[in-house]
């Protein structure tokens, strides 16, 4: 049987790297298991769900070069989950409760001011025909439970090894709402069978979930997934991720304009047993993973780490690669441009910056008039090369008495209006005499 992964976002907000290193590890399993890889959509709730953030998810798996084989909504399986669900009735699986959410959260409450766990107590089971006919005239609409038989549930956890968890601990779980919508726990088990999923991998907040969807599973079909639980990551605080925190979506990231292979190379290393480093495609990354690298104990984020990656990518970028970008962001950059300037980039789009140095005239006052003053007499003329630069500062120095700092910075602050940058060997053959000499106030 080959392998079939799919990744099941639910589209309430954007995707952030959590939900992404899920996205990528399913990826990765199924292409190096010479597998598939499905987009789900988890999109039942019609309410929140919303068409905008479908597109988005699609538009941040593209960009990242993380393709699928095949896509589908939830929501154009109604039917199925219907007939599914009545087949589960068939079985006696099935049982209406008519319970309010105030009414359960309130048996939660005593249930866990008397030191037990808030487990659904089945009341609605022990219901007669009598009380639900009262229930329904006084206008409540039931919904519908799951009844989970077996006292414990085992797995064998691709990551976690072996999982064992006590059902009682658990609640049956809710299968269709009182307004007719299936719920995640149940539409999920139906997909993951019908399209004959081998593999479920998804963070560790799924683990009582999985527990709950075997029994799902076991009484619609016989199981053949086999799950994997791998630790969420977390913010730097150590906190939660949140869809709501944008710092972290990839379209915030995409924004900022940091490159698709520095988060890919981020998610593939952080959180494993291997070092956070760059990789040089997506190829080296699906040569190089290994499911059981990934580590069960969270990983954090440091979006430190990430701009130091983008920032070696961009170290890397021949001109020719990214000639098209250059040229949009200003067609006056090329290949002695781009070399010159890039080791100062964090990302690529900061080149801009640079543009406005090298051509634009910004007049320039400098602090020290009569310094700069001697450093335009003895400038030399043009043609100007690597070796410009030294003879013209060692003349400065001779006639000056200033030497290091004292004699670079001021030069430097003078011609670019900046304290740092690229190697003014360089810079200053990209500005030229006559830039030079039109942008300094004197
Ligand atoms: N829509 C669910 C989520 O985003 C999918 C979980 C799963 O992979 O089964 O958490």
């Amino acid at each position: 049987m080959s392998t079939i992964t799919r990744f099941a976002p639910s589209p309430t907000g954007l995707l952030h790297l959590g939900n992404i290193r899920t996205a990528l590890i399913n990826w990765l399993y199924a292409r190096t298991n010479n597998g598939k890889f499905i987009l789900r959509i988890d999109d039942t709730d019609l309410e929140r769900s919303k068409e905008e953030f479908t597109s988005k998810i699609k538009y941040d798996l593209e960009w990242l070069g993380i393709d699928y084989d095949e896509t589908f909504n939830q929501s154009s399986r109604f039917d199925v989950y219907k007939e599914r669900f009545n087949q589960l009735v068939d079985l006696g699986r099935i049982y209406p409760c008519y319970e309010t959410p105030e009414e359960l959260d309130r048996k939660r409450k005593l249930q866990m001011a008397a030191g037990g766990k808030p487990v659904y107590d089945r009341s609605s089971l022990k219901l007669t025909e009598k009380q639900k006919t009262d229930f329904e005239s006084e206008g409540r609409r039931p919904h519908w439970r799951f009844l989970m038989n077996s006292e414990r549930v085992q797995w064998d956890d691709i990551l976690k090894d072996k999982v064992d968890i006590d059902l009682l601990s658990l609640s049956d779980p809710v299968v269709y709402r009182e307004d007719g919508v299936p719920l995640y726990t149940f539409s999920s088990v139906v997909d993951d069978i019908d399209f004959n999923i081998t593999n479920v991998i998804r963070g560790d907040d799924h683990t009582s979930n999985t527990a709950v969807q075997i029994e799902l599973i076991n009484s619609l079909d016989q199981n053949k997934i086999t799950f994997a639980h791998h630790a969420l990551l977390t913010a730097s605080s150590g906190d939660k991720l949140s869809k709501r925190d944008n710092v972290i979506s990839i379209e915030g990231f995409r924004d900022k304009h940091i490159e698709p292979l520095a988060i890919l190379s981020l998610l593939a290393t952080i959180g494993t047993s291997n070092s956070i480093e760059l990789k040089d495609n997506l190829q080296q990354i699906i040569d190089e993973f290994r499911i059981k690298t990934i580590s069960t104990s969270p990983g954090r984020i440091e979006i430190d780490l990430l701009n130091s990656l983008n920032k070696k990518l961009i170290q890397k970028f021949d001109y020719s690669e990214i000639e098209d970008r250059l040229k949009k962001i200003d067609d006056r950059i090329d290949r002695n441009f781009w070399e010159t300037t890039r080791g100062n980039l964090d990302i690529v789009e900061d080149i801009k910056g640079w543009g406005d140095i090298v051509f634009n005239s910004n007049p320039i006052e400098p602090a020290d008039k009569e310094f700069i003053k001697i450093a335009i007499d003895l400038m030399p003329d043009e043609p100007w090369n690597d070796e410009t630069w030294s003879n013209w500062t060692s003349k400065i120095k001779d006639k000056t008495g200033k030497k290091g700092k004292d004699l670079f910075l001021p030069l430097r602050e003078a011609f670019t209006g900046m304290s740092h940058g690229p190697e003014m060997k360089k810079l200053i053959q990209l500005l030229g005499r006559d830039k030079i000499l039109e942008r300094v106030k004197i």
